[in-house]
């Protein structure tokens, strides 16, 4: 089974020695291929990071973009502000105010996605060979960004309380010893894509602290904020420092993905340097899905709505944490988030994860690896879990799949230890397009 992203279907890529330099980090997930098997409906996928947005309500949904054709058609199709729609900008703010952001329309940006704000924010402060300081693990999607445009990426450990100030500490002087140029800090302090833990409040001062006096850069992605199950929002780390954070906001998880709408938040001199990178990268957000957003949040009870959300969320939570619970074997370990989409599971010593994934599809469950979410190849003894999209039932199938195949595996290595035989996959694997790396 050949996986080369630059062998698809097998044929080799004329272009190859005419790419930039640049495209060596782009290379597709070598797991990619049987994420497209992971999507048949018979497997049950823990692996995609898709919002589950099936309770939307459709109806006032297509009233507000009806409306927004039939009144403001001309505007909403036309070109916009590189730095995005004024009135959206505004109620952003209304938004990061349940975090306890207090800011100005003035220094929002509006991005595609804040997918495109990592981007941007990339492109406007790193050149080849600077260093981001990641946690382990961090966000696929993030690293994937860093890779792109040549940085080098240094994790800092992370634990139930999120990211440790100690190991921050230690990165930074890594960092500094080696002589390299430390741009930011990357951290996504609340209900963590993959980890699952969040910040701990008394933790957050702390951070802040070690970054203000190292001078610092603060990268704070928060998508998931606000689908906490219980209690209300915590602190953003914006809330308390405004000039050393870049604060990523997103609509995906708390609305909708499809319209391609989040933020940045920037210092004032960063925001002019972000809206100059966006007019070059897209001349201007999607105005027709920034007016959509408005639209939706003017009319509609967005907040009562992220409330069932977070109660579908949490009732899917549970599912998989009792599953864990009655089925997987003891010497699993996981943690129970206490928000947003994910799990981490580190596996009994000894049990590769991504070695592990052809069994587990061919058992009709996927999951995605650790190794995805680390720069340098750690985590193989671990894995991301989400609770987010199957029902509950689909859930505990899916651990009960799992629990087998992890069983299996323990068997096989007791019985051949590391040279345990390999075992193709049952599927036919296809190179398709997958949105489970979200
Ligand atoms: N940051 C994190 C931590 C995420 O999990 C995601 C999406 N899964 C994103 C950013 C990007 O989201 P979007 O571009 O849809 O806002």
């Amino acid at each position: 089974m050949d996986l080369s992203p630059r062998a698809p279907h097998g044929r080799l890529d004329p272009y190859v020695e005419r790419y930039a330099a640049r495209t060596a980090g782009m290379t597709a997930s070598e797991i990619r291929a049987l994420f497209a098997v992971a999507s048949r409906p018979e497997v049950v996928s823990l692996a995609g990071g898709m919002p589950n947005i099936s309770g939307l309500p459709l109806d006032v949904v297509g009233g507000a973009i009806a409306e927004l054709v039939a009144m403001q058609g001309p505007v909403a199709m036309q070109y916009g502000s590189g730095q995005g729609v004024p009135e959206l900008r505004e109620q952003i703010t209304e938004v990061m105010r349940l975090e306890g952001i207090e800011a100005h329309p003035d220094d929002v940006v509006v991005t595609v996605g804040s997918q495109q704000a990592v981007d941007l924010v990339t492109r406007v402060f790193c050149d080849p060979g600077d260093v981001v300081i990641c946690e382990a693990p961090s966000y696929v999607g993030a690293l994937g960004v860093f890779k792109a445009y040549q940085c080098e990426v240094v994790h800092a450990e992370m634990d139930a309380d999120g990211l440790v100030p100690d190991a921050l500490r230690q990165a930074i002087a890594s960092v500094k010893a080696a002589g390299k140029t430390l741009k930011f800090l990357y951290t996504i302090p609340n209900f963590h894509n993959p980890a699952g833990v969040t910040l701990a409040a008394e933790r957050r001062a702390e951070i802040l602290d070690i970054c203000r006096s190292e001078d610092l850069l603060i990268l704070e992605d928060n998508p998931y904020g606000l689908l906490g199950f219980d209690g209300e929002p915590l602190r953003a780390l914006r809330a308390d420092e405004a000039e050393g954070v870049i604060y990523l906001g997103s609509f995906s998880k708390t609305f909708a993905p499809g319209f391609r709408v989040g933020w940045a938040l920037a210092p004032h001199m960063v925001r002019e340097k972000l809206v100059l990178a966006q007019e070059s990268a897209t001349l201007c957000p999607p105005q027709f899905s920034q007016m959509a957003v408005s639209a939706y949040l003017s009319n509609h009870d967005w907040q009562g709505q992220i409330k069932q959300f977070r109660e579908m969320y949490r009732e899917r939570r549970d599912a998989m944490v009792e599953a864990l619970h009655d089925m997987m074997p003891a010497s699993c370990r996981w943690n129970v988030p206490d928000g947003g989409f994910y799990v981490w599971l580190s596996l009994p010593p000894g049990i590769d994860a991504k070695a592990m994934l052809p069994r587990a599809v061919t058992a009709r469950v996927a999951y995605v690896p650790g190794t995805a979410f680390f720069a340098d190849g750690f985590g193989s003894g671990a894995m991301r879990l989400s609770f987010c999209y199957p029902t509950p039932e689909r859930i505990r199938e899916g651990v009960r799949r799992l629990a087998g195949v992890i069983e299996a595996e323990m068997e096989l290595r007791a019985t051949f230890g590391a040279s345990a035989p390999a075992r193709e996959l049952g599927y036919q694997t296809y190179d398709g397009p997958s949105t489970d790396l979200s």
